[in-house]
């Protein structure tokens, strides 16, 4: 029998019922607390390596493509042309700026073209790419999609572009329009865009979306439209290279 070692004179606690031992009384009820917190911390922590593994399989399943908007999905230059014949009494066409921006063709009025982009309205009513919504509606299943555009170059846009993204993507939510200035701060597995300056320090696979200015470019993985990125990530998705 254990002897009972705690002195009726120093205890505060209540004297043990007449025939149990303090092992019965004390010792056994502790022991099964202590088993069934240790068996329950035991189930949380598995429960919380097994969400902890699902959710990493989840993130990792989905691959990333961040899509600049402008000359990609915005057909910026069409725009940028009508404005600038109708003030400048010129026809320029997109043949005009074969390896050229607008400005770096007319450099003397550089600034009055320049700032044609900073009207609060320039990027509101800009047409869409022709294949751009059916294909990343079609994308989006199987790829987080971002829309990445480096607004902070023309702060003025921010609106207009908010609403021109609402409009015509109304799928993706807003949580994936990331409004930047260097894109260098995307972490994506793609990026389709029209400056091969965003693919200096950008991590992932830059692809090379065709546009007057950039035709001359080499070196790239390069799309020339929308059905040509949908063929590029299915050619992906089977392995093969595109
Ligand atoms: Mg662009």
């Amino acid at each position: 029998m254990i002897p009972n070692v705690v002195s009726a004179g120093t205890s505060r606690r209540a004297p043990s019922r007449r025939g149990r031992s303090l092992w019965q009384e004390r010792l056994l009820p502790a022991g099964r607390c202590a088993a069934v917190v240790i068996s329950q911390t035991m189930t949380l922590q598995l429960g919380k390596r097994q969400w902890g593994r699902m959710e990493r399989r989840t993130v990792k399943s989905l691959k990333r493509i961040a899509i600049d908007m402008d000359e990609v999905i915005a057909d910026f230059s069409e725009k940028h042309l009508r404005l600038y014949n109708d003030q400048f009494g010129e026809s320029l066409t997109a043949e005009d700026l074969r390896g050229h921006r607008l400005w770096t063709l007319r450099p003397q009025v550089a600034d009055d073209i320049l700032s044609m982009l900073d009207h609060p309205l320039f990027f509101r009513d800009l047409s869409v790419m022709p294949d751009s919504q059916e294909v990343i509606a079609e994308l989006a299943r199987d790829y987080e999609i971002f829309i990445a555009t480096a607004a902070m170059e023309r702060p003025t846009s921010f609106a207009a572009k908010y609403e021109w993204l609402k409009e015509h993507f109304p799928f993706l939510p807003d949580k994936n329009f990331v409004f930047c200035g260097d894109k260098s701060i995307i972490y994506a597995d793609y990026l389709i865009d029209d400056s091969v300056r965003h693919f200096k320090r950008f991590v992932g696979q830059g692809i090379l979306f065709t546009a007057s200015h950039n035709i001359y470019e080499e070196g790239y993985v390069r799309v020339k439209d929308w059905q040509d990125v949908r063929r590029y990530f299915r050619e992906t998705a089977r392995g093969e290279e595109p």
